[in-house]
Formats: structure tokens, C-alpha cells, sequence
């Protein structure tokens, strides 16, 4: 019995003008398509606006280069000049911004010409594997000379994008997928140790992507509108595998730093707990995860409370970035992630757009106290990449 066959059932003397008033409504209902509801939250909270950080800041996640994945080096591409960059950094009190996609060989030698050399300590540059090596007989070797020739360039530390473990197969493009933890990368692993240089890891996703794209999906519309995103099927390992998998390297390999990005891909935040309990030399930072955080900020507070020494911030920051609101590289990414650190403050966005692009949720700040903001900002990542504090 629907709502206006039960108010008629009820009689005329039940129906007040009220009841026949949403009787009358609920036959004129309409359909609004979801992706033009766009609901303006009526609670007067505070709003602090947080233009500098308290303390100088360390962005241990950013994408200003580009430079080619599973094919082949390709051509570095730079989304920005360090100029560009340095006057966004000095209105934001960013110190350093840690280039993570910088390539190896050549291209390496560029990012670090025009950033790292160019301006010291505003601008660190990592390495990456050579994927389109993956298949060679002496890969093992040559990957870890690899590491030994970016070592000797300058580069501080070693990128792994989630190609590894999502993307790389056998014939680096066709194949059954090449798995973390496979021993052709022991030697890369252990040079990276070797010459102190911390492996900054994004391995899975959000949760979501590895479910069904369906109504029950939190991140249907971002998924949605970035179909290829999804890794539900298909020959893909679950999440969890991907984790344990990235585990067993951290495991085999404890002299190495390994910097698990996005909050260690997890929204799972007591497992997270449970890796970084059994892995000493494990890391994690925040980038792109702050929609995360922010939604369980009781959990999120305590999360960074017990791991203070072992959390750092990061924003996934591409400078020029389209598709992605909560990553492109501005002024606004700075503020939204310096008041979800620093404040009070109840039920905001955590990304300028006007539909949240993760999920529709918002998020609450966590006011930490200043020595952790201290360590999360600028100390942990300091003393991870040698620099001074
Ligand atoms: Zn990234």
C-alpha cells in the first residue's frame, strides 16, 4: 500500500489539510538526477579560514614532472616551472615540495636540474623504476644500478606508483599481473635501503573500487565518472591482497623506509594500525585521504596521536590538474588541508568543488595540538629525507 492509498483508507475524517497536502505532494513528486542535487548544508558552524600553516610544511606527494610509465621513459613532462611553484609555496609556508614522478636516466637528470639543484631544499626529487624493463632477463640488475645511477644524480628517494601490482604483467603489458612482492625487485628494494633512500608506495585503492560500481557503491559517482578507476573483476587481486603483498617487501626488506601513500591506501584505519605495529620501518601520509580521515575524526585523531612519529603531509598536488579538484595545486588545496589539520571546525569540504568528487560526505577538523602538527608537517618528513628541521 503506498502513502496515498493508506491516507485514503483512513477515511475523510483523518484527513486534515496537512495529510491531504502530503497526499497531493507525494503524487506530484519529481525526480531529480543525482548529479544536479547539490544540497547546501544549513548548520551555522564556525568557519576558520587557515591561510598559513602553523608550522612550515613538507608535501611529501606531489606530481610536478611527469615522466612516462609502463611503455617506456617518454618525454618528462613539467605541469608547472619551480617559479610557478615557489609563489603558491611562499603564500602557503610550504618549505619543500617532494616531486614524486620524476622518471630515471635522463629525464631524472632534468627534474633535478630545474628543481632540486635550482632551488635546494624548497624542491626534493625521487626516482621511479623502469618499467618497461620489467620483462628482461637481467632486470633484477639493472633496476638496482638504476637505483645506484639516481642515487649518484641526486635523487632522494624511489617512487612506486601503483602500476606495480595493477598494471605491470608479464610482458609488461599482456601476462598475468607481476605481484609486489616479486623477488625481481629484492635488489631494487634493498639499494633504495642501501643508499638511505625512503620508498614512497602507493599499491591498491579505496575499497571501493574494487566492489561492484552499483547503488551500493559510496564512490558511484566518482567511479562513474572515471570508469577506469574501478578494479572490481577482471584478473585483479583484492585490496587486502595488495596490502599483504606490499607487506611481505616490508617484511624482506627492513633496512628500507617504505612511505605507504594515502594513508597506506586504507580506510581501514585498524589495519593500518596493525602493519605500521609490525612494521618498524613503515610510514604513512595523508594525500587525497583527508575525505577519509575527516569523516571518523575521533578515529582520525587517535590514529595520528599513536603513529605521531610516523605520519606526514602530503596532497597528491598536481599543479594545473583538471579532472581531480581535490588535487590540483592552489592555494584553496593548501587551506582545506591546514583546517581539517588545525581546527575545530564541524562538516566542510573536504575538496573546492561543488559535489564532494570522493564521496558525498564532509568532513570535521582535528584540531591537533602543535607538536604533532610540528612532527607532521615538517619533522617526520625531515628526518625520513635528511633535511634540516
Ligand atoms: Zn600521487
Amino acid at each position: 500500500m503506498n502513502r496515498r492509498d493508506l491516507l485514503l483508507s483512513m477515511g475523510a475524517a483523518a484527513m486534515t489539510p496537512e495529510l491531504t497536502a502530503s497526499a497531493r505532494a507525494a503524487d506530484q513528486k519529481q525526480v531529480l538526477p543525482l548529479e544536479q542535487f547539490q544540497p547546501r548544508s544549513m548548520l551555522h558552524t564556525q568557519e576558520t579560514r587557515v591561510p598559513r600553516s602553523a608550522f612550515p610544511v613538507i608535501d611529501m606527494h606531489t606530481h610536478i614532472t611527469h615522466a612516462g610509465g609502463l611503455e617506456g621513459p617518454g618525454e618528462i613532462r613539467f605541469a608547472a616551472s619551480a617559479e610557478e611553484c615557489l609563489t603558491v609555496m611562499d603564500r602557503k609556508n610550504i618549505r619543500t615540495m617532494v616531486n614524486l614522478t620524476s622518471g630515471y636516466g635522463a629525464n631524472l637528470q632534468q627534474a633535478i636540474d630545474k628543481l632540486q639543484t635550482a632551488y635546494p631544499e624548497r624542491f626534493i626529487v625521487f626516482t621511479e623504476p623502469a618499467w618497461s624493463r620489467a620483462a628482461d632477463a637481467d632486470y633484477s640488475k639493472v633496476q638496482a644500478d638504476l637505483i645506484a645511477d639516481a642515487h649518484q644524480r641526486g635523487a632522494k628517494g624511489l617512487k612506486i606508483l601503483k602500476i606495480l601490482g595493477l598494471y605491470l604483467r608479464e610482458n609488461v603489458t599482456t601476462g598475468t599481473l607481476v605481484r609486489i612482492d616479486d623477488p625481481r625487485f629484492d635488489a631494487m628494494w634493498e639499494a633504495a635501503g642501501s643508499f638511505n633512500m625512503p620508498v614512497a608506495i602507493h599499491s591498491s585503492d579505496p575499497e571501493a573500487f574494487f566492489l561492484p560500481v552499483d547503488r551500493f557503491n559510496e564512490r558511484w559517482e566518482e567511479l562513474n565518472a572515471h570508469p577506469d578507476w574501478s578494479f572490481y573483476g577482471r584478473d585483479f587481486p583484492t585490496n587486502r591482497e595488495l596490502q599483504e603483498a606490499r607487506r611481505n617487501v616490508m617484511r624482506r626488506h627492513p633496512r628500507t623506509q617504505f612511505v605507504c601513500l594515502h594513508v597506506a591506501d586504507s580506510e581501514d584505519l585498524q589495519y593500518v594500525s596493525e602493519c605500521l605495529d609490525t612494521h618498524p620501518n613503515m610510514h604513512v601520509e595523508m594525500a587525497a585521504r583527508i575525505g577519509e580521515l575527516g569523516r571518523q575524526p575521533r578515529a582520525a585523531y587517535q590514529f595520528i596521536e599513536r603513529y605521531q612519529d610516523r605520519v606526514m603531509f602530503g596532497t597528491d598536488a598536481v599543479p594545473g590538474g583538471k579532472d581531480t579538484p581535490q588535487q590540483v595545486f592552489n592555494d584553496r588545496l593548501y587551506e582545506i588541508y591546514y583546517r581539517f589539520l588545525e581546527t575545530n571546525d564541524e562538516y566542510f569540504d573536504y575538496a573546492p568543488a561543488p559535489i564532494p568528487p570522493q564521496g558525498r560526505w564532509r568532513i570535521y577538523g582535528l584540531g591537533l595540538p602543535e607538536p604533532i602538527l610540528r612532527k607532521i608537517y615538517l619533522e617526520n618528513a625531515a628526518r625520513l629525507l635528511n633535511l634540516s628541521a
